[in-house]
C-alpha cells in the first residue's frame, strides 16, 4: 500500500546551504533504500516536504523527522492512500521555490505570500501538482 504524506515545520535556525545539503544528503541515502520519494522545499526558514511510498515505511520516517532537532512546529497537512506516486523519480527532490508566481500561490491560498501553516493539505497538494506539471519548479 502506497501512501502520501505533506507536512510543514519551521527551522530551528535560518538554513544555510550546507544545512540543506546535509539533510538532502541524508535523505538520498536512506530513501532509496527504504522505497521513499518525494519533494523538500525551503523558503524562509519554513520546510514543506512531500514523501511518498509504503506506509510502514513513511510512518517510520516521518516519526524519525518529526524529532529531528533542527526544526520544530511541524504539522501534518495530509496524509493519503495512493493509488501511484506522483514524485516517482525524485529520491528527494530539492524545490527552489525561489521563483515562485506569487499568483499561483494566491490562485490556492489567501494571499500571495506561500504559508503553509495557512493553508489546507488539500490547497498545498494540489499547488504542487500544478507547479511540477507546468515546470514552474525546478529540481536539483
Ligand atoms: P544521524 O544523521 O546521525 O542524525 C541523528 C540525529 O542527530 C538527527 O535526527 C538530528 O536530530 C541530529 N542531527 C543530525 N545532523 C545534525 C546537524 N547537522 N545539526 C543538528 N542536529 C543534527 N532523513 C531521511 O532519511 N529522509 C528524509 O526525507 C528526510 N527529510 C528531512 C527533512 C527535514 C526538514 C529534516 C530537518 C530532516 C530530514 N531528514 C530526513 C533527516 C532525519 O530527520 C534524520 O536526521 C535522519 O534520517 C537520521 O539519520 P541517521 O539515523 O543516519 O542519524
Amino acid at each position: 500500500m502506497l501512501v502520501r504524506l505533506l507536512y510543514a515545520s519551521r527551522a530551528k535556525v535560518a538554513m544555510t546551504d550546507q544545512d540543506l545539503t546535509a539533510i538532502l544528503k541524508k535523505s538520498r541515502e536512506h530513501n532509496p533504500i527504504e522505497g521513499i520519494t518525494g519533494l523538500l522545499c525551503y523558503t524562509d526558514g519554513i520546510f514543506i516536504q512531500m514523501l511518498e511510498g509504503g506506509r510502514d515505511a513513511i510512518n517510520a520516517r516521518y516519526n524519525t523527522i518529526v524529532r529531528d532537532v533542527r526544526h520544530h512546529d511541524v504539522i501534518l497537512l495530509s496524509y493519503d492512500e495512493i493509488g501511484e506516486r506522483e514524485f516517482a523519480g525524485w529520491a528527494m527532490g530539492q524545490v527552489n521555490l525561489s521563483r515562485l508566481n506569487p499568483a499561483l500561490v494566491l490562485k490556492y491560498s489567501q494571499t500571495s505570500k506561500l504559508d503553509p501553516y495557512a493553508m489546507s493539505g488539500h490547497a498545498l497538494t494540489a499547488l504542487f501538482h500544478e507547479l511540477v506539471s507546468s515546470g514552474a519548479i525546478v529540481c536539483s
